[in-house]
């Protein structure tokens, strides 16, 4: 059955790919509303919060349950030259987590054990694919917090190997740093396809967080805990206003700068000018400023000088609406602040130079493997 118009080569990935339990998603499926599911419902195509890019067409994707899992479709798609994107929750604006045209999509959400039995020790274990706000309502139960959490949670959640790799500073980090500073270790498969765990005293822990790579694919991590009592008396609130109503067609889309300490009254007025520039285009919900202090150290890919503190500052709100022309206008004068700070990034924000492509879409390799996959499981 596996010959024809198609090279044995891929015939074997093939069978090799339906024998772990690849599966063929079509758009409208129930495959992709379980993927979008913390986003706007009702989509019928894979997007992330941006609700910007997407992809339209049939892709593949594997759903491991154990890292043993993980580690076979990895091995697998390096000796087949195939490649895979990983993704948590879509929580990013970047296209990250969308896979191109050779991509295989590796969703990690049902990789999420937790193991809250070392409370009493001031630490847990998590899986990657654990969302941050079930990691907080199991520990809310028994009295205890993580520290540093995604703000605006009423509005779904991301996973704990996205906040690891791509987050990690909310509005209490002003009093306890970024999320960094609360994991005892991480264990993630490196590029060589070693399943490691690196603690952190580790030389190499400090790059395991925003890497944007994929060099590094976070499967569990060691959290500290702290007690409900404690976080209570932090005021959580340099974010100035409250997170206005999630309306699904209005969703908001923001822009981070991360900066010293001296920089950040002009980043804030440069922020402000900026957003009037804007206002035909955005509804301008809040500028906010607030200190990341009290690091133990800060990963290189999150910020570059060699400091204990630095600010973030940042905008969001909402464009009038999502059509290319809009978004690159407000995202191109946002990158504009990104020359006045040291070490500014924009975090999860849209980011056109890096993923110019709006719509992914398959290759012809990868259609013709999903074709194959499809036929080999419709008459099996
Ligand atoms: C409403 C809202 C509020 C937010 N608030 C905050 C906030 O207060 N602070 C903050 O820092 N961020 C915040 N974010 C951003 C969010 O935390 C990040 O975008 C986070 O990366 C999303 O996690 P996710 O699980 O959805 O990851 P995805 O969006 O699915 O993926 C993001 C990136 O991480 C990679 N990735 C995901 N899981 C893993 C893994 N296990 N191993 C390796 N790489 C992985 C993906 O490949 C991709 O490159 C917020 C986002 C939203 C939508």
């Amino acid at each position: 059955m596996l010959t024809g118009r198609f090279s044995s080569d891929d015939a074997s990935i093939v069978a090799a790919l339906i024998e772990l339990g690849v599966q063929v998603i079509d758009p409208c499926s129930s495959g992709i509303f379980r993927l979008n599911k913390t986003l706007k419902p009702g989509l019928d195509f894979l997007t992330d919060f941006s609700y910007y890019y997407f992809r339209k067409d049939t892709f593949l994707l594997f759903n491991p349950s154990s890292c043993s899992e993980l580690l076979s479709i990895l091995q697998l798609l390096r000796a087949s030259g195939l490649r895979y994107v990983i993704r948590g929750n879509g929580h990013s604006l970047n296209a990250s987590s969308i896979p191109g045209p050779e991509d295989i999509l590796i969703s990690l959400t049902e990789i999420r054990d937790l193991d809250i039995s070392n409370l009493s020790k001031g630490f847990i274990d998590a899986g990657a694919g654990s969302t941050m706000n079930e990691i907080n309502s199991s520990l809310s139960k028994l009295g205890y917090t993580l520290p540093v959490s995604p703000d605006g949670s009423d509005l779904g959640s991301p996973t704990l190997g996205g906040f690891l790799q791509a987050g990690g500073i909310c509005s209490s980090s002003y009093k306890y740093g970024g999320f960094w500073n609360h994991i005892i270790s991480i264990t993630a498969i490196t590029d060589l396809l070693d399943l490691v765990n690196f603690c952190s005293s580790d030389p190499i822990f400090p790059r395991l967080f925003g890497t944007r790579h994929n060099s590094y694919i976070i499967t569990n991590a060691r959290l500290k805990v702290i007690s409900r009592d404690e976080s209570t008396s932090v005021d959580t609130r340099p974010i100035n206003k409250p997170i206005p109503h999630y309306s699904s067609s209005r969703s908001p889309i923001w822009f981070n700068f991360h900066c010293d300490n001296d920089q950040s009254n002009m980043v804030v007025k440069t922020i402000t000018s900026v957003c009037s520039e804007l206002r035909p285009f955005w509804q301008l919900y809040d500028i906010y400023s607030y200190p990341v202090n009290n690091n133990l150290f800060i990963p290189p890919n999150i910020f570059t000088s060699n400091v204990s503190s630095f600010v973030r500052v940042g905008a969001w709100g909402c464009p009038i609406n999502r059509s290319t022309h809009v978004l690159e206008y407000i995202s191109k004068k946002f990158a504009s602040i990104s020359n006045i700070c040291t070490g500014a990034i924009a975090a999860n924000a849209i980011n056109f130079r890096h993923y110019p492509i709006r719509s992914f879409a398959a290759s012809s390799r990868m259609n013709s493997i999903i074709r194959l996959i499809r036929s080999v499981l419709l008459y099996s």
